[in-house]
């Protein structure tokens, strides 16, 4: 962890315990919040860069000779708020460079894709919670646009993956605010996994699993007894993993977090591909994504961050997947490094408890 934060830490009680995660078990997580514990190396806080141009930048105002030519731009003429550009190291490209091969143990799929760049803002250092909600909405339209156009444009690209890095922490190699869209040749394991679990979870109880944690989140309310000492052994309140709720979205943190302020973000109606949300949730989207950053950044004091949305796969194969598959941004603030223990078990460790990090991000006051 980090606990490179400004605010108070929550009294709590020390836990060590592995939580499974309910929709991709194999990805369960070691919370142990003890500080003699901690494995990792913390991670020093976002060096932030407030400019909001930069003479050498090649996403900023000025400097767009510096960038291939835009895939599109809004507004499409005049002043530009955002730009969709291909990016100039692109890690899967259009050309057929090597067919598919194997050889023995070795095999290998050709590397065709899409990687673009969004440049998310025109001014360079701008935080996302800094930005305003109408343009988050254009920011997400256009993320929205622009997956909808790549999976019609070609029927070898698999999944559209949206995610951003920000901060040196989280492998941003550009201080300029951007995200990126990166079009597959396959569908990633983790996204397979999570619906082949959830298909398996609705057959079994004709639910959709996030829908049940949404649910779950929201109204369960139990107390657990030690029964030799009577002594509480756990509590659980209603919305103690609710960090945000608006008209359309919740942000819950989960229950087994891999990293110490993970926050995910899911509509609260089943919806199970983001293309399928309207200009009106986009709208409420923004508010919510505004103000769980604007948490995280507030308790951590400034985040370096990855999210990446989940969606249903495209494709015939996906096709019956939609009722059991609930699309989600996953936000992962990147606060320390995994180690060797982490790659060498696969086991994440946490060192704040979960319900204590909501309890803190929901703690934040925010201007309304
Ligand atoms: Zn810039
Ligand atoms: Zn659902
Ligand atoms: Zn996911």
């Amino acid at each position: 962890m980090s606990d490179t934060s400004a605010a108070k830490p929550v009294q709590a009680k020390a836990v060590r315990e592995i939580r499974i995660n309910p929709i991709v078990p194999s990805q369960s997580v070691l919370v142990a919040t003890a500080r003699s514990l901690r494995p990792k190396k913390e991670e020093a806080p976002a060096p932030y860069d407030a400019r909001t141009f930069v003479e050498t930048c090649p996403f900023c105002k000025g400097n767009e000779d510096k960038t291939p030519a835009p895939i599109a731009q809004v507004p499409a003429t005049g002043d530009w708020q955002l730009r969709l550009v291909e990016n100039l190291y692109p890690v899967l490209g259009d050309e057929h460079r090597n067919p598919n091969f194997s050889f023995g143990m070795q095999q290998t799929i050709d590397g065709y894709g899409r990687h673009e760049v969004v440049i998310d803002h025109a001014s360079h250092g701008i935080r996302l919670h800094e930005m305003s909600e109408e343009h988050l909405a254009l920011l997400l339209s256009t993320y929205r646009s622009r997956m909808e156009q790549l999976y019609h444009s070609n029927d070898r690209l698999k999944y559209v993956l949206l995610f951003k890095n920000f901060g040196p922490a989280a492998g941003a190699s550009i201080g300029h605010t951007h995200s990126q869209i990166i079009a597959m040749p396959v569908v990633p394991d983790n996204v397979q996994a999570e619906v082949r679990n959830s298909a398996a979870f609705y057959r079994a109880s004709q639910g959709c699993i996030f829908c049940n944690s949404i649910d779950e989140a929201l109204t369960f309310e139990a107390t657990l007894y030690d029964r030799e000492s009577g002594e509480v052994r756990r509590k659980i309140n209603v919305g103690q993993f609710v960090i945000e709720r608006s008209r359309a979205f919740i942000a819950i943190k989960p229950f087994a977090s891999r990293y110490e302020w993970e926050v995910h973000i899911l509509p609260l109606k089943h919806q199970a591909d983001f293309l399928d949300a309207t200009a009106e949730d986009l709208a409420d989207l923004a508010r919510i994504f505004r103000r769980t950053m604007a948490r995280l950044n507030t308790v951590l004091g400034g985040v370096q961050y990855n999210f990446f949305f989940h969606s249903l796969p495209h494709g015939e194969e996906y096709a019956g997947n939609a009722q059991s598959f609930h699309w989600h941004i996953e936000i992962c603030p990147r606060t320390s490094i995994p180690t060797g223990f982490e790659l060498g078990s696969g086991l994440f460790v946490n060192t704040v408890c979960p319900e204590d990090a909501a309890e803190r991000l929901r703690s934040v006051v925010l201007p309304s």
